[in-house]
């Protein structure tokens, strides 16, 4: 595997596969099997696959959360290269922001809902470094997780508002075995607050069951807060239902093939999102 942490070499390098379809896998690292599930994707759809492992400073609102984010770019390094992946651009915040970043991104209500409520700029600082690997990587296809439904939209909307000639993939999300979806947050959670987090997954199953046995939406959020708090140390941010499409929240149920149920809350101080589809 072949490794850069400078964005003129890697343009240079890059710069012999212009006929070649490359897929690009950005990461902000402490890699598990949900990020390799994105490069078995690309590997099985392009002639290179390239991961980018960056701890993106911008689409940070809290300064410990950006502190505590796990690093571990050896393993990283060893668990890319054995599944084959074969570039890896790991830049330092120098290289990616030689100056303070002036530009903001405004989705619209795309980025002041759900996360974008919790997590004031976030969607902004995602908007622009992923911009910014588009530009370096110039890729065929960009694979993002269905873990973070609301990032992908944004990022759909992103390609389609600048005119990047890239296609965005979405790729379901890997869980335990247990049904936890795998996270590299899930790292920072000891061995009682690991048990607790598994609360979420099964919020969004009861969710599920209780909308289509015809329950309200309203009736649901008071039962999964009470659900969720039931169990001490964890703490229900949102439970929301949104269209697949264009992620508008509705409370209207009828058209199931085409809702997200999406939540999030903290297990201590371990923010924790997830998201099934309804149909
Ligand atoms: P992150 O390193 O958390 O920024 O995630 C990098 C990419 O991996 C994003 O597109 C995530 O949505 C995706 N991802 C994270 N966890 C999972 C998972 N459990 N299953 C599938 N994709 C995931």
């Amino acid at each position: 595997m072949e490794i850069f942490e400078k964005v003129r070499p890697i343009r240079a390098f890059l710069g012999r596969y212009v006929n070649n379809s490359i897929g690009l896998v950005p990461t902000m690292g402490a890699l598990h099997n949900g990020h390799l599930q994105l490069i078995k994707e690309s590997k099985k759809e392009n002639d290179l696959t390239i991961a980018t492992v960056y701890v993106n400073p911008t689409q940070f609102n809290n300064t410990s959360d950006l502190d505590k984010y796990p690093r571990s770019i050896e393993k990283d390094i060893e668990l890319l290269a054995s599944e084959g992946c074969d570039v890896l651009f790991s830049p330092s915040n120098h290289e990616m922001y030689p100056k303070p970043s002036l530009l903001k991104m405004d989705f619209g209500q795309l980025d002041k809902m759900l996360e974008g409520e919790f997590r004031p700029g976030h969607f902004s600082g995602v908007g622009l470094v992923v911009s910014k690997l588009f530009n370096i990587i110039q890729p065929t296809k960009a694979y993002f997780g269905q873990k973070d439904f609301q990032q992908y939209k944004v990022l759909c909307k992103l390609v389609e508002e600048l005119d990047f000639n890239i296609n965005l993939e979405c790729v379901p999300t890997l869980r335990e075995e247990d049904g936890l979806a795998m996270s590299s947050r899930n790292q920072r959670l000891d061995a009682p607050m690991r048990a607790k987090a598994i609360v979420f997954y099964k919020a969004l199953l009861r969710a599920k069951k209780l909308l289509l046995e015809g329950a309200s939406m309203q009736l649901v959020r008071q039962d999964i807060k009470h659900f969720c708090e039931a169990e001490s140390g964890v703490k229900l941010e949102y439970i929301e239902l949104a269209t697949r499409e264009n992620l508008i929240l509705t409370d209207n149920v009828n058209d199931a093939n085409n809702l997200v149920l999406l939540i999030a809350g903290f297990v201590g101080e371990v923010r924790l999102i997830d998201n099934i589809f309804l149909s």
